[in-house]
């Protein structure tokens, strides 16, 4: 059946007309005419679309230009929104590498400001005027916190690894432990990484047990270097061994073969004095022996995300010629972040304050209670229709695989929908609604409720302001 024209309800404006309203010349202005014109083509489709199949004993849609315009408006918001955006990490999990990882310090925003808007000395030597070198920026530092001769920075960890183990060993051999032949997530396996930087794995050892005979039994003269890989995102429990890293390295120099010791998360400094489980520091494996050492930037250390290499002055300036190099080097943003975030380490007893990660690492579980306390009213109104929503202790996870065996006390809040039918679809939904938020709300199911973690939440107005938009939820 064809609907005749007679029927009011199914005319709509022109786009023409709607385009050319005065409401549409801030649309014009901030989104530009095209977009403005495809947005009313699409809104007015879907109007038609339901005024078509609108039963009709309903209300028709309206048509007035306004409220047309007005959608039209919340779909240009929408369609303009920024896909890379802030969330809440409400988790439990501090260093999330879905959710970005380290959050970092004000500093570091400000470094990043001053410099990348404009021209910087990024690779100038303001002194004498030439060519400089990007890792000047950070070398100095880098050498002050670990005690190693040199540094080098590269975009990750995982291109840390990836560079030494092509400069250093191309067509060459490295025996790892087979207890440390490790999967890092995504596709980051140590055997494949060996296989693309084009060296040889010599696995040494059994999964359990490895011995420092193993070690030097593989060791001849095609080995390149010897590799330890911290063992970061999991533990072997029971009858196990490892080899002490200072026989190993001792091993290995008596042989003159670089020992190099992959550390992940690798805080800069000895954790234990704020409470948090001892993490091995790149000063500790320099000092127990260490040629090289590669950990990354926004674990542990709480700043951009970077690779960050430092050892022995002859080593580093063999990784920093080869070709890779360059394809693998930082940016100024991220120079500038870890410049920023490396001179906090200069004064250690403000860090816990300064350095986002550790502050939220170190939070006290009461008052990440207290806070949990203070929210839980206004969340439970705004869901009284279909759950209750209680306080609760639970345990954060540092993440990034530091530690996963340790977990530090929390508080925060779990919702627990009514029904016990439906519940599962309903805390998906739940959860959907809090990802749809402004500033998306990232919790966790457990059991029959979604926990929302607050360790990470350091405002609780930001979450506050939001919750009216879940009070129609059921
Ligand atoms: C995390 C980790 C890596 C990879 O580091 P990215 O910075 O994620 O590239 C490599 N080795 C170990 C031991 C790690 O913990």
């Amino acid at each position: 059946m064809t609907h005749t024209p007679a029927q009011p309800r199914l005319r709509f404006p022109s786009v023409d007309r709607l385009a050319s309203h005065a409401q549409s010349l801030d649309l014009i202005d901030r989104f530009g005419r095209t977009a403005l014109v495809d947005a009313i083509r699409a809104e007015l489709t879907s109007r038609r679309l339901l005024a078509q199949s609108a039963d009709a004993s309903l209300e028709p849609p309206p048509s007035d230009e306004t409220v047309i315009l007005s959608a039209v408006a919340a779909r240009l918001d929408e369609a303009f929104q920024p896909s890379l955006r802030a969330v809440l990490n409400l988790t439990g999990t501090v260093l999330h590498t879905n959710l970005g990882r380290a959050p970092l310090p004000q500093e570091a925003l400000d470094a990043i400001v001053a410099t990348a808007a404009g021209a910087s000395n990024l690779e100038f030597d303001l002194e004498r005027g030439v060519r400089g070198d990007r890792d000047d920026h950070v070398e100095a530092l880098l050498c002050k916190a670990t005690g190693a001769q040199a540094a080098t920075v590269v975009n990750n960890n995982a291109a840390a690894l990836l560079l030494v183990l092509n400069a250093l060993a191309f067509r060459r051999e490295v025996p790892v432990s087979r207890g440390e032949l490790i999967e890092i997530g995504g596709s980051f396996r140590l055997p494949e990484i060996m296989a693309r930087a084009g060296c040889r794995l010599i696995e040494v050892g059994t999964t359990n047990r490895t011995h420092l005979h193993d070690f030097t039994e593989a060791m001849g003269s095609k080995t390149a270097l010897v590799m330890k890989v911290h063992a970061s995102n999991f533990k072997v429990q029971g009858f196990t061994a490892s080899v002490p890293e200072a026989a190993l390295a001792q091993a290995c120099h008596e042989r003159d073969i670089p020992f190099v010791s992959d550390l992940g998360a690798g805080s800069l400094i000895d954790l234990t004095r704020f409470g948090l489980p001892a993490e091995p520091t790149p000063a500790q494996a320099i000092a127990q022996g260490a040629d090289l050492v590669t950990f990354s930037g926004d674990k542990l250390l709480g700043g951009p995300q970077v690779g960050i290499i430092v050892g022995k002055a002859d080593l580093i300036a063999k990784i920093k010629r080869n070709p890779l190099k360059r394809a693998l080097r930082i940016d100024k943003m991220s120079m500038a972040a870890l410049e920023a975030v490396l001179r906090l380490y200069l004064n250690p007893d403000k860090l816990a304050e300064r350095l986002p990660v550790l502050r939220l690492l170190t939070r006290p579980a009461q008052e990440i209670r207290a806070m949990a306390e203070r929210v839980r009213p206004q969340m439970a109104l705004c869901l009284e229709a279909c759950a209750d929503v209680h306080c609760i202790d639970c345990l954060s996870e540092i993440g990034s695989g530091s530690q996963p065996t340790e977990q530090l006390p929390s508080a925060g809040l779990v919702i627990v929908p009514r029904a016990a039918r439906g519940r599962g679809g309903l805390l998906l939904r739940l959860q959907a609604a809090l990802r749809a938020l402004p500033v998306p709300v990232i919790g966790r199911i457990e059991k029959d409720g979604l926990v929302l973690d607050f360790r990470c939440l350091e405002d609780e107005h930001q979450l506050l302001a939001q919750f009216d938009q879940l009070r129609n939820f059921s």
